[in-house]
């Protein structure tokens, strides 16, 4: 699952796993990024300083892993992570940027790929503002890359344009629980 920052992904992907029939995981990913204001380590993010980060590459622990924001700060999904959802029986869940999806794309062909887009980039900026925790040189930082990953949005499996909450959450639940009893007649 990706979408430009501010487009909704951690607010409409809470109602999923709530909502949704299929039993999810969400993974939990490692980031160099320090915590905002209530954030919790192990929940939101595992956060590692980027000495812990770098030691973990080398070790070969990340599935993907990517410096986001060209900001220094890194982001990845751990394998531990995914195989302990996976052999819990469960779809794990990776809210990750495009490079980091489409490494997962080339690793497992079968994965379901959601793009979530705003309704507009205006109403991104509108969102990324209205939260309050970046800066004005973050948030320029972030729509450039929204930019970015709004072309890459074709390359996803679906597209859900979240201009409407429940809309998304209902879309993206229907198009999971097709999904899951496709694969059980597999
Ligand atoms: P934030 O700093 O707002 O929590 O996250 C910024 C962006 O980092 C998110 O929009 C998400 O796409 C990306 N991200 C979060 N976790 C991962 C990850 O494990 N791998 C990659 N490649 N991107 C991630």
């Amino acid at each position: 699952m990706s979408g430009p920052s501010g487009a909704g992904k951690t607010s409409v992907m809470q109602c999923v796993y709530r909502r949704c029939p299929v039993p999810l995981v969400r993974s939990v990913s490692a980031t160099t990024r320090p915590p905002r204001p209530g954030e919790r380590d192990g929940v939101d993010y595992c956060f590692l300083t980027a000495e812990q980060f770098r030691a973990r590459q080398e070790r070969a622990e990340f599935i993907e892993s990517f410096e986001v924001f060209g900001q220094g700060y890194w982001y990845g999904t751990l394998r531990s992570t995914v195989a302990a959802g996976l052999e819990a029986g469960k779809w794990v869940v990776l809210e990750i940027d495009v490079q980091g999806a489409e490494r997962v794309m080339q690793r497992y062909a079968d994965a379901v790929t959601i793009f979530l887009e705003p309704g507009s980039l205006a109403e991104l900026e509108r969102r990324l503002r209205g939260r309050g925790t970046e800066s004005e040189e973050a948030i320029e930082r972030r729509l450039k890359v929204a930019r970015r990953e709004l072309a890459a949005a074709d390359g996803y499996r679906y597209r859900v344009v979240n201009d409407d909450r429940d809309q998304a959450v209902r879309e993206i639940s229907d198009l999971l629980r097709q999904e899951w009893e496709k694969s059980c007649h597999d």
